[in-house]
């Protein structure tokens, strides 16, 4: 080996002249998109885009869920359409000639809902300080109608494309906004290359919904602006049994990530919010686990990354595999995800570098091993 002289982008060569494993980041603002392509990136393995709804975005959402009035449910859409399409324009620009996996909409309904909790302490305070009846009455009645919605649990709950089979409405102004960001980069010169990612699939006829959902929504959109739009479709897998039914899936899909994260968490039955719970640092303690499973992938549920690429490639020949889990940008995890074929792995874009020269040198001594 030649000495380490420092330049980390000559290493970074070498690396990427050996690796098979394409290197993706996970971003969902143009600035981080940039920052990934300029460490190397080949694309975005994901964005999330549940991070583009903080902030005011949160109240439309809520606005949303809690009105059964048509009018008031459309101008919320139409906002959040508005909002959409000016984030993903941001993107595909910054992106501009390589993939971009937008993930629909996935995290539990309640993180768009106001806090029953919080609600409750501010009518006592109201309450306390004389505050105006009427105010305090509307305070109750919400915090009511989000009590009336809370699940035992959440992440097992309304979440992932079960948002979009529900309230079919969001996909729709989703797909919407980014099929419209794409055509109007395309009429300007540049070449958005988006594809869009339904989360947390369990059974077909989810995806199946979806995609047809979101092929017709595409086509309206080509329709209207007069561009030809080819927008690719594939789904997480991050649920034991999406990828023992991977064959099935993979005729609805162009292309699988795994979301490694989820998938530990449901394998294990392991809360992925609470690895810090007693029992797991005792697990390590006492050598019940070799390592936090949530930081580098388990064996076992690695055998399903295997299964599922393995089945995935029966049910559709051309399937691109790639992973998107924290496990991305964790070399020994890289190492395992090489040895299985994954087509590439999408991390932190802090993480690239490490995860081009992880791939480097998996590919090295997978040769060695020959
Ligand atoms: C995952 O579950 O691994 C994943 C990438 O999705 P998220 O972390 O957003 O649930
Ligand atoms: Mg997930």
């Amino acid at each position: 080996l030649p000495e380490l002289t420092g330049d980390l982008d000559t290493i970074l060569e070498w690396a990427d002249e050996f690796r098979t494993l394409g290197v993706r980041a996970n971003a969902d603002n143009p600035e981080d998109a940039q920052l990934s392509r300029d460490f190397g990136a080949q694309g975005i393995g994901l964005c999330r885009t549940e991070h583009m709804f903080l902030g005011d975005r949160k109240q439309i959402i809520q606005t949303f869920i809690l009105n059964e009035d048509e009018d008031i449910r459309q101008k919320a859409v139409d906002q959040l359409f508005e909002a959409q399409t000016g984030d993903f324009y941001g993107m595909f620009k910054a992106m501009d000639g390589l993939p971009v996996i937008v993930r629909l909409l996935d995290p539990p309904l309640h993180e768009f809902l106001e806090s029953p909790r919080a609600l409750d302490v501010e009518i006592a305070r109201l309450e306390a300080t004389g505050g105006d009846k009427g105010v305090i009455a509307e305070k109750r009645a919400l915090m009511e109608q989000i009590d009336a919605m809370a699940e035992a649990n959440p992440m097992l709950g309304l979440r992932g494309c079960r948002l979009g089979i529900v309230y079919p409405i969001l996909p729709v102004m989703q797909v919407r906004a980014i099929a419209t960001a794409a055509a109007k980069l395309k009429k300007e010169g540049l070449d958005p290359k988006p594809e869009i990612m339904i989360p947390l699939v369990s059974v077909v006829p989810e995806l199946a919904k979806l995609r047809e959902v979101a092929e017709q929504t595409i086509a309206e959109v080509a329709a209207e602006q007069g561009v030809e739009l080819n927008i690719e479709i594939g789904t997480m897998i991050e649920l034991p049994r999406a990828a023992v039914t991977a064959d099935e899936i993979a005729t609805k899909a162009d292309f699988f990530s795994f979301g490694t994260n989820d998938l530990t968490q449901t394998t294990f039955g392991f809360s992925r919010d609470d690895v810090e719970a007693e029992f797991i640092p005792q697990y390590l303690k006492e050598r019940l686990l070799p390592y936090n499973p949530f930081a580098t992938v388990d064996p076992g549920v690695a055998k399903l990354v295997k299964m599922g690429v393995e089945l995935g490639h029966q049910g559709n020949p051309n399937l691109t595999c790639g992973v998107c889990g924290e496990h991305g940008g964790d070399p020994d995890s890289i190492h395992t995800f090489h040895n299985i074929g994954l087509d590439y792995v999408s991390c932190s874009p802090y993480r690239v570098p490490l995860a081009r020269l992880a791939a480097g040198q998996a590919a090295i001594e997978a040769k060695q091993a020959e």
